[in-house]
């Protein structure tokens, strides 16, 4: 029976649509490897894996199988006072494939909420440190990490999508915007700035809360690792947790295991989500160094205060763990390059389109950043009939693909964004 559009346009509400005016909805059958299926048939390649989640691919045998013995067993069950193999292993893993400080594992529902878990052990740190005027958070601007109230109030106020919240949001030291390219060295000056407006707050900031390397949602911008190394350094001078949010950058993505690699640097607290289930199921993680975790416990509550229904979900920890599974295999190593190497040699020759502002790319990161906002209907259009499925936001169009993609289909993708840059440029 064909899915009942009419019905969907009327009552289910897309993420960041309007009910008024709804954006066109494309009917998905199924989705196999890299390749989503129309209920007509069309057949498209996949540039978005599920918003940076799919690495692997859909309808992986593996992740299948994961899940479907997971079930087998038990669906779900509560967390608290209870544990099992799914939750344990996966911990285990995680904990082995992260910066060596980071030790204890508290698993969250979405991304958002493994950023509000990072916030709340932060602020309950500095209670238990007898600190407690240190309640704020600083970051850099054009920073996304959520669509939650907490995450919101470390969201861009100015460039971002929440502005119109700004009331209700937390107070948050917010510096200047990284400069954009990844080498480019930091500048002495800016880094002074930004110093001497931590140095003067210090007394209230808990936490640095950053994307490592590549900031996503918030811009798509690639910035210079180095600057990873003054945040931590700020970091240990003035007394504040670093926290990484490698929620979209996790996994291999950016060409290394997790992007602080890049720069050597280990956070205090870090946040994955996306990726961590392959793509299949909701789940992410908050882990934590022992030093954090005693300082939480320390705090007035003497626990940490979080505990969602659906905390260390089975099934989705079963499937999780096939995942790093997959990644401890290690194909990534070679095909994340190959895909840095092909949008590398694809994507910079847009340049010259009148239409195109700039381009940028880095691991499976492929970015072509417009001079005007995309109009996403239009594009999605010309998109469609090249056999691409990829979703532009703002003046970006951007693409992030599994990392199992061929070089055939990574080119149909790159020749889509070309042919729409084209039309843009008449
Ligand atoms: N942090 C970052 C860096 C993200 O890219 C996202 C999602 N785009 C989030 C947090 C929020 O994750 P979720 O959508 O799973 O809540």
């Amino acid at each position: 029976m064909a899915i009942d559009l009419e019905f969907d346009k009327n009552h289910l509400w897309h993420p960041y649509t309007s009910t008024t005016h709804p954006l066109p909805c494309y009917p998905v059958e199924s989705a196999s490897g890299v390749r989503i299926k129309l209920e007509d048939g069309t057949e498209l390649i996949d540039g978005m894996a599920s918003w940076w989640s799919a690495i692997h691919g859909y309808n992986v045998p593996a992740l299948n199988r994961a899940i479907a013995e997971q079930s087998a067993k038990m669906a779900h069950v509560m967390f608290g006072g209870l544990t099992h193999e799914p939750a344990v292993e996966l911990a285990k893993k995680l904990v082995q494939m992260t910066p060596a400080s980071l030790q204890k594992v508290f698993l969250a529902d979405s991304g958002s909420i493994a950023v509000e878990v990072a916030i709340k052990m932060a602020l309950q740190y500095w209670q238990g440190r007898n600190k407690p005027t240190k309640n704020r958070l600083v970051t850099v601007l054009h920073g996304y990490h959520g669509d939650t109230f907490g995450a919101m109030g470390v969201c861009d106020p100015v460039n971002g999508m929440h502005g119109l919240f700004k009331s209700m949001l937390p107070e948050t030291l917010f510096l200047e915007a990284i400069p954009q390219g990844f080498n480019l060295a930091p500048c002495p000056s800016l880094l002074a700035e930004m110093e001497a407006r931590i140095a003067e707050n210090a007394d209230q900031l808990a936490a640095f809360i950053i994307e490592p390397v590549v900031q996503g949602a918030g811009g798509m911008r690639i910035y210079n690792p180095e600057w990873l190394k003054h945040i931590r350094a700020w970091c240990d001078k003035y007394d504040l947790l670093l926290i990484c949010d490698e929620i979209a950058t996790g996994f291999g993505r950016t060409g290394t295991l997790f992007a602080c690699e890049h720069a050597n640097v280990e956070p205090d607290i870090l946040c994955l989500g996306k990726a961590l289930s392959g793509g299949y199921m909701t789940l992410a993680a908050t882990l934590a160094s022992d030093e954090v975790a005693e300082g939480v416990c320390a705090s007035e509550a003497g626990v940490f205060m979080h505990g969602p229904t659906f905390m260390g979900n089975p099934l989705a920890c079963a499937v999780a763990n096939g995942s790093l599974s997959i990644i401890s295999e290690g194909r990534w190593r070679n095909q994340v390059p190959a895909i840095e190497q092909q949008l590398k040699a694809q994507l910079p020759p847009l340049e010259n389109e009148a239409s195109v502002s700039s381009v940028r790319v880095l691991g499976a990161i492929g970015v072509v950043e417009m001079q005007r906002p995309v109009n996403v209907a239009e594009a999605q259009k010309v998109f469609i009939e090249q056999g691409a499925w990829i979703r532009p936001f703002g003046k970006l169009i951007y693409i992030m693909p599994a990392y199992c993609m061929c070089s055939e289909d990574l080119q149909k993708l790159t020749q889509a964004i070309a042919a729409y840059a084209m039309q843009a440029s008449v």
